[in-house]
């Protein structure tokens, strides 16, 4: 993998999961990590886990546009530039398209495309001016449309919707700052329980991978296992 020291990435729900595997392997490859978690505490208790100086904790709700507004002031109070957004923050619901009402449909959205909304449009024009940008958004098969109905009703829509935004936001900035969605696999953690067939290592691999792109990287694309699949 390429050395990516001074560089800076910032991973959303990150307290648990896939969100902290990828916040280690991002620590590993070199890169100072945004350990961002909506509750901080659990987030300093998940840092102190990976025990690396570079690992900074942030508390981020993505639910909440002022929550991203007053992380951002800070990181940039503090000169903090967020080269490397990865959108890893989002829930799961689980029910069918006659049973969902409205909360829960809106919470599907909020958190799993607003979400990302919010964090691109606060992250993403520093990385156009310093001409340097790595955005990965989380994303899932289930959201995937060609040969396929989103699934379950809630969580594929709003995936769906994640990868719309994702090509929106690749066409709106220079090829300098590279937007790509990805799909992990069905990975052990909390969401994924525990006979999913993916380890939380290899969930996170792909994430790491589009995180770290080099120059001639591609953009605006979907992946699985390091190789593009249909959108
Ligand atoms: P997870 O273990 O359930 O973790 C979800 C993370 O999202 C937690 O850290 C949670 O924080 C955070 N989160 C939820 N709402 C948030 C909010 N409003 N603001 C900030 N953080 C919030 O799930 P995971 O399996 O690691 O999933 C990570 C990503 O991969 C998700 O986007 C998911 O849709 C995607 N994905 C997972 C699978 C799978 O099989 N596991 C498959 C495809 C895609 P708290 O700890 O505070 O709740």
């Amino acid at each position: 993998m390429n050395r990516q020291r001074n560089r800076t990435a910032l991973v959303t729900g990150a307290g648990r999961g896939i969100g902290l595997e990828t916040v280690r392997q991002l620590d590993l490859a070199g890169l100072d990590v945004v350990l961002a978690a909506r509750d901080p505490e659990r987030g300093r208790a998940a840092a102190r886990t990976l025990g690396s100086p570079r690992i900074r904790v942030e508390e981020l709700d993505v639910f909440d546009a002022k929550s991203v507004e007053a992380c951002a002031k800070r990181l940039a109070d503090d000169g903090v530039d967020v080269d490397v957004l990865v959108n890893n923050a989002g829930v799961y619901p689980t029910v069918s398209f006659f049973s969902l009402d409205e909360d829960v449909m809106r919470r599907a959205l909020d958190v799993n495309l607003m979400g990302a909304f919010r964090t691109c449009r606060a992250f993403c024009p520093a990385m156009v001016r310093r001409g340097y940008g790595r955005v990965v958004n989380v994303s899932s098969g289930l959201g995937a449309l060609t040969g396929n109905v989103p699934s379950p009703a809630a969580y594929g829509i709003s995936k769906a919707a994640l990868n719309a935004l994702t090509l929106v936001v690749s066409a709106a900035v220079p090829q300098t700052v590279k937007v790509n969605a990805v799909c992990p696999g069905w990975v052990r953690t909390d969401m994924g329980g525990r006979g999913a067939p993916i380890s939380v290592e290899k969930g996170a691999d792909t994430v790491t991978w589009l995180a770290c792109l080099p120059d001639s990287g591609p953009t605006g694309g979907f992946f699985r296992d390091r190789r593009r699949i249909d959108w």
